[in-house]
């Protein structure tokens, strides 16, 4: 069953459709990620599922409830935001506490509660510090277990860990899988970021210009591209598209390799590609190049492992080839996935 259900949801502001007819079904405990570059409704979206922000149009629906009408405080749901929004003059403890204190719940319940949150985040020894003696990673925790007293059904968080650095969030995404699904809380976690999108998401909705353009696991999204916005949103470099047939051609620059790699099959395509540049990035080396003999052309991208020593010379141009399984088609008009199965 469906905890949270957005129906055909709309945000206007004057001329800009920030929300533009959004359907969403996040299921019992499911870590739904939204992902989508700057400015393409994530947070909007949010804020109209918790209730602070009015749609122009559509509904939400909590546990089969219609909630489109009604106040934040109706909604059971606790929100994590960027910013955490911790009271600096308060400890821990009473930063946890406050939404319990808002509730007016007996004063030992309260603590036990608080003790709770604080061992499940691992916090219990930072209960009487203030915000300002801890660290970015252990204020993210904070704001966590201070949704998490509130026993929300569900959990909503923008960008929770856009304020660490790297390492910090590698650890702090581990964390938090591990605490959300131990308590199987339904969350929706909004972020721009594809690899904390990949590495958290049960599924991922990949948003654009106020519209969902696929909802799928990360398998699904990464592999089977509804469009040309998702085939090259996700992946680093992105997917290499080319015009052939007055379709366009997809392929994912690691299937693009020297032949000997990939074993010889009868499923194989076979593009001259042009060198044009190489990097050396430790693990990998990225080939940029050209498919189309224009050698100031480089939007082709191979990315070969560095378990691949092949030699490869910059201005060379040398047979690489793709298993047809990694070939994805597209509308040139629609930028939509075509199901053509053949390249000439
Ligand atoms: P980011 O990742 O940068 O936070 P986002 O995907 O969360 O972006 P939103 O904040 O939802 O995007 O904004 C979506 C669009 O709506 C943007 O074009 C933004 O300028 C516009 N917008 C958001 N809030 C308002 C507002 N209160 N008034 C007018 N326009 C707004």
């Amino acid at each position: 069953m469906a905890v949270v259900e957005v129906k055909n949801l709309h945000k206007h502001f004057d001329e800009v459709k920030a929300v533009d007819g959004v359907d969403l079904a996040i299921q019992k405990g499911e870590l739904l990620v939204i992902l989508g570059p700057s400015g393409c409704g994530k947070t909007t979206l949010m804020r109209m599922i918790a209730g602070l922000e009015k749609p122009t149009g559509g509904a939400v629906l909590i546990d089969n409830r219609n909630v489109t009408h009604l106040p934040p405080r109706a909604r059971q749901i606790a929100m994590v935001f960027q910013s955490y929004a911790l009271y600096p003059h308060m400890t821990v403890f009473n930063n946890i506490a406050f939404p319990l204190k808002a509730q007016k719940m007996p004063r030992q319940e309260m603590a036990q509660k608080v003790e709770w949150a604080a061992s499940i985040l691992g916090i219990e020894r930072l209960l009487n510090r203030r915000p300002r003696q801890l660290s970015g990673g252990e204020r993210q925790r904070v704001a966590l277990a201070r949704a998490l007293v509130k026993e929300p059904a569900v959990m909503l968080l923008d960008e929770p860990l856009s304020n660490l650095d790297a390492k910090l969030r590698a650890s702090a995404r581990d964390e938090l899988q591990r605490f959300q699904r131990k308590l199987g809380i339904t969350t929706i976690f909004v972020t721009h970021d594809q690899i904390e999108a990949m590495g958290l998401g049960d599924r991922i909705a990949v948003m654009y210009q106020g519209k969902v353009r696929q909802i799928g696991t990360p398998q699904e999204i990464y592999h089977e591209p509804s469009d040309t916005f998702v085939a090259t949103f996700l992946g680093s470099p992105p997917m290499n598209l080319l015009e052939a047939d007055g379709h366009l051609v997809g392929f994912r620059p690691e299937n693009f390799l020297p032949p000997g790699v990939i074993s010889a099959g009868d499923n194989l395509t076979t593009f001259p590609f042009n060198v044009g540049r190489v990097e050396y990035l430790g693990s990998d080396r990225l080939l940029y190049g050209s498919v189309g003999g224009d050698p100031e052309d480089h939007r082709i991208v191979s990315k070969l492992p560095s378990t691949v020593t092949a030699s490869v010379e910059v201005g060379q141009t040398y047979d690489f080839i793709v298993q047809a399984k990694d070939l994805k088609f597209f509308d040139k008009s629609s930028g939509l996935r075509t199901q053509l199965k053949a390249v000439s």
